[in-house]
């Protein structure tokens, strides 16, 4: 009898004796509420949920599962659950990482060393004391390691690059139970693959990242009523063709819904906003934002402020939310995909139609970098839908696929991996020439495909 003719009863029996408490199995009473996930549109029903407090305990699930013919799923909070969602989980291990979170800074070697289920919100609230920040996204409570390990596209992506460029080492559990330490000079061709090939090749239990030396930056947004979003958007479009690349903003087309915890004059509103960052001096701060203010924006928060409150400025949702989403990298923003984005943001059922200003840095692969090290391309389009009920999902799917293929003859051969979410996105592009290595590396790491992840290899 081999592992796989295992009866469930002695695998889970087999994962009980080694994790305790430690392990919720499908029968226990947490079931329902460990095997949540941010995305609460997503119903996963793992074998079981692991919520491992230490390494040695990320050790002991990989020995116990594997022991017992299961196989693994690292998850820190569930944002790119839906994702996730493509694979049977029936004989899956989520390993639920929320229980190894913390951060230590050096403020020397401008570095931290982060757990592996930490959040950004604890890295920024850990390097704001010492003047210096990260590079997180728009969302203080996705997870480091899940965002940086597949790319990361932050406001300071334009003059640093995506995040994945800033991990310097990664402490993971492979395949065999192992716990490795990966870096430029121990295991670098895991190294290579963990950066862009995340959670499939191993439970990540710390990474070391590079900090920025930003105390403060100006930030903040740009708001309109939704009808002046053609004006708003052409004059953006061409705004960001020249924008230097200190400057890395984005534009969306929000309809909120009305909501008595929205301030009466955004509840049930359609807008426009502007947001972001620009890493430059007041003076010239102002000048670069005047042709955009010349549109008279309603409201205006854009000032320097600390670097830390960058992590607000996009009004991410603040708790775990049902939603859809889906995406494309640009190669430009002529005046026809304006019209054509603008179109597609008025799709009904939509909550955000979403570009986002990338180039740069962003779009420059690292001569030292990972398998994933940049996106080839200028602006990303996203469109997000809340999934109010599992009934709606279906034109809740429909909508933000609308919204994407509304530019497609402007669709790059590209993606942007963490903005993949949804269970029909061909990851493929983001490797480019680098895929065949990453998936011989995958073969030779993990053979027997133990680690699931939210973007396969
Ligand atoms: C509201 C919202 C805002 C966002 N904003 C941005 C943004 O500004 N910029 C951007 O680039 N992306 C953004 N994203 C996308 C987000 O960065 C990705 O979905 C990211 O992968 C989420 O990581 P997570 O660990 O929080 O999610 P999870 O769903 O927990 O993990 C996603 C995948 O990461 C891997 N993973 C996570 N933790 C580990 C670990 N410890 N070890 C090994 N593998 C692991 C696994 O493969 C897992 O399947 C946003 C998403 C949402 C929903």
């Amino acid at each position: 009898m081999t592992v796989q003719d295992l009866p469930i009863d002695t695998r889970a029996a087999q994962l009980r004796e080694a994790l305790g408490d430690r392990i919720v199995l499908t029968g226990d009473a947490e079931y329902d509420t460990a095997r949540l996930a941010w995305n609460l549109a997503v119903d996963q029903r793992p074998f079981a949920v692991a919520r491992p407090e230490s390494a040695e305990d990320v050790v002991a699930v990989v020995r116990a599962a594997t022991a017992a013919g299961l196989r693994l799923a690292p998850q820190s909070t569930g944002h790119a659950a839906v994702a996730l969602s493509a694979s049977d989980l029936s004989d899956v291990v989520i390993v639920n990482l929320t229980r190894l979170r913390g951060v230590t800074v050096d403020p020397t070697a401008q570095t931290a060393r982060v757990l592996g289920g930490s959040q950004w919100i604890d890295v920024v609230a850990a390097s704001a004391p010492h003047g210096l920040t990260a590079l997180h996204g728009s969302a203080g409570d996705v997870s480091v390691v899940g965002y940086s390990l597949s790319g990361g596209l932050s406001f300071y992506a334009r003059a640093h690059g995506l995040a994945v460029g800033s991990v310097r080492e990664v402490q993971l559990v492979t395949a065999d139970g192992a716990l490795v330490r990966a870096s430029a000079d121990e295991h670098s061709d895991l190294f290579w693959a963990v950066r862009g090939g995340a959670g499939a090749f191993g439970i990540v239990v710390s990474v070391e990242i590079g900090l920025l030396p930003y105390a403060d930056v100006v930030a903040g947004m740009l708001l309109w009523d939704v009808s002046h979003a053609a004006v708003v958007t052409h004059a953006w479009a061409q705004w960001t063709a020249t924008a230097p690349e200190s400057v890395t903003t984005s534009l969306r087309i929000l309809h909120l819904p009305p909501l008595p915890e929205l301030p009466p004059f955004l509840s049930g509103r359609s807008l426009v906003v502007i947001d972001g960052a620009i890493l430059e001096t007041d003076a010239a701060a102002s000048a670069l934002l005047e042709p955009l203010r010349a549109l008279a924006p309603e409201v205006d928060t854009f000032a320097r402020v600390p670097a830390a409150a960058l992590i607000e400025v996009h009004m991410d949702p603040p708790a775990p939310t049902p939603a859809a989403s889906s995406h494309a990298v640009l190669s430009g923003l002529p005046a026809d995909a304006v019209d054509a984005f603008v179109a597609g943001a008025a799709t009904p059922g939509l909550f955000v139609a979403e570009l986002r200003h990338i180039g740069g840095a962003a779009a420059r692969p690292a001569a030292d970098g990972g398998a994933v090290s940049a996106i080839a391309g200028e602006y990303v389009v996203q469109g997000v839908a809340i999934v109010p009920a599992p009934e709606t999902a279906s034109a809740a799917d429909a909508a933000v696929h609308a919204a994407v293929a509304a530019l497609e003859p402007w669709h790059a051969d590209a993606v942007a991996l963490t903005f993949i979410d949804s269970t029909d996105t061909d990851a493929a592009p983001a490797y480019g020439a680098g895929l065949e290595l990453l998936r011989q590396l995958k073969a030779e790491h993990d053979p027997v495909g133990v680690f699931v992840s939210a973007r396969p290899v």
